[in-house]
Order: structure tokens, then sequence, then C-alpha cells
């Protein structure tokens, strides 16, 4: 006999085991500097700005997507 499983997983014990799968929302804090919203423990991408120095140069003229 070929290892399967014995029983159909039902609908209830199926939707119980992805009760853990959802994605939580991306945790944001704002930029000290330039108060834009920023994942927290990377350089703001905004102003270029990390732990108080200016990390990178930002091009004034980026052109939006
Ligand atoms: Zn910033």
């Amino acid at each position: 006999m070929p290892p399967l499983p014995k029983r159909k997983t039902s609908k209830g014990r199926r939707d119980r085991r992805r009760s853990h799968l959802a994605l939580k929302p991306q945790n944001l804090t704002e930029c000290p500097n330039c108060h834009n919203l920023y994942v927290p423990h990377r350089v703001c991408p905004n102003c270029g700005y990390y732990n108080g120095e200016q990390v990178f140069e930002i091009k004034e003229s980026k052109k939006s997507k």
C-alpha cells in the first residue's frame, strides 16, 4: 500500500491548521528627521538618514512611478 493519509482532512481541521498562517502588517516607525514612515533598523528611504547622520544623498528630481 502506498503511504497515504488514512483520512481526508476535514474542513474544520484544515482551517484550524491555517489559523496561524496569516501575515501581520509590516511594522513601521516615523523618521525623526523627515517624519516619513520607514522600516525600523533601516536607512530612511526618504531622506537617507540613519542614527542621526546622512548615509546617502537623495536625488531631489525623483520621478514618481
Ligand atoms: Zn527620513
